[in-house]
């Protein structure tokens, strides 16, 4: 690289430093779990998405390995030229079982499945109404798209409302997360559905951290709120508490068909390998066939909610198993985040562009593998740490 260039991004590097949100990466020794190997060290992870502990568990490790013996380890083309292996349409079949949709599609990761729905669905003309906090991917996505877009505040349905009513006559798309990633709290999908009919919008939710976490089932926001039929696109990442890699669309026949032959993140890339493609079906079978993991999770909610709170910290209005605890200052926030990791517990610092500038935060994730003694460990290390740092 050119010198002048590489003085350039350093200086952009040195500002981020100064600010508080230069970023650095952890090394993992060994398989992500409640408890992780890092640089040389065992510590309790509170930091990864992995709610059910999926990522290792034996069922999917032991189909991972029969698979590679029998389907080798890459794809070696996309799936409309020559990878589209039948491993694809056992786990769209399983899919679309789970969440009780005519038909599902699988994209490579959650942040393709975003890229390539939202522009084949909306297109210049058309409006997407987006909530404030929804992902990067779908920002991103919305961007691609060339449609206008409208922002309306955190879960504001009256807010919404007003903006919606304003546009009429256009293609309109109102897009959500289920569960808000950095906020732990839910979409107002009901209110979403019903101001989708009475001003005649589609809905889409994206479900990544509900899949595996809400509803009876574990199939997400939608059967959480018993609207089966009513949200138009569902999508959900097969990566975060299905333990592997992938993320899928949940719908109807046509639109998938739609896809396959619009969606450009879809189209342009190679499909994922056989063996990733199964350990999603696996977890698919432990989730129907495990239900009391999903039980211990929330089992874990309950006991570490109100605990964290009672130490005197300030959690957002979290109703699922992320559990953010407001710092402000980014500096502040990583210093905590590094004294607890000394201390054994890894709770990952969150800042801008993450989330909102002024509300960095430290991201407690519950798995259903933390043991109470576990939780106790980290309950025990925040209050040293909180109170050294005059956090609490
Ligand atoms: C993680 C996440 C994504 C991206 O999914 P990947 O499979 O990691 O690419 C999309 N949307 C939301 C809300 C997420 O939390």
């Amino acid at each position: 690289m050119k010198e002048d260039y590489l003085r350039s991004i350093q200086r952009a590097i040195d500002e981020l430093k100064q600010k508080g949100l230069y970023r650095k990466l952890r090394v993992l020794e060994g398989e992500q779990s409640h408890r992780v190997r890092v640089e040389g060290r065992e510590v309790i992870q509170f930091s990864s998405n992995n709610y059910l502990g999926l990522t290792s568990h034996p069922r999917l490790k032991e189909k991972v390995l029969k698979i590679v013996e029998h389907y080798g380890c890459g794809s070696g083309a996309s799936r409309l030229v020559s990878g589209n292996f039948n491993l694809y349409e056992e786990l769209e079949e399983k899919l679309a079982c789970f969440k009780n949709t005519p038909s599902a599609l699988v994209f490579n990761s959650g942040y393709m499945a975003n890229l390539g729905v939202i522009p084949s669905l909306m297109q210049e003309g058309d409006v997407i109404f987006s909530d404030e906090l929804n992902h990067a991917s779908i920002i991103d996505a919305c961007r691609m798209s060339r449609a206008e877009v409208i922002i309306f505040r955190h879960r504001d349905t009256d807010n919404l409302e007003r903006l919606i009513r304003k546009k009429k006559g256009r293609e309109r798309l109102i897009v959500t997360d289920g569960v808000f990633s950095m906020e732990g709290d839910i979409a107002p999908l009901p209110d979403l559905v019903r101001i989708a009919e009475r001003y005649s919008a589609l809905v889409m939710v994206d479900d990544a951290h509900a899949t595996g976490v809400l509803g009876k089932r574990g199939s997400g926001s939608v059967e959480h709120f018993g609207l089966d039929g009513k949200v138009d696109i569902q999508m959900g990442t097969l990566s975060k508490a299905l333990g592997g890699f992938g993320a899928y669309i949940a719908g109807d026949h046509e639109f998938k068909d739609y896809l396959i032959n619009t969606a450009r993140s879809f189209i342009f890339t190679t499909a994922l390998p056989p063996v990733v493609l199964a350990s999603s079906i696996a977890a698919l079978e432990v989730i129907e066939e495990e239900p009391e993991l999903k039980e211990r999770l929330w089992e874990n909610v309950r006991f570490f909610k109100p605990r964290v709170q009672a130490l005197g910290f300030q959690i957002t209005k979290t109703e699922t198993p992320i559990i953010p605890i407001r710092i402000g200052d980014p500096h502040l926030t990583v210093k905590m985040s590094d004294m607890l990791f000394d201390e054994g517990v890894w709770i990952q610092a969150i800042r801008p562009p993450a989330v909102p500038e002024g509300t960095s935060r430290l991201r407690i994730a519950l798995m259903a593998t933390h043991t109470v003694e576990e939780l106790e460990v980290a309950l025990c290390a925040l209050e040293k740490i909180g109170h050294r740092l005059g956090v609490i």
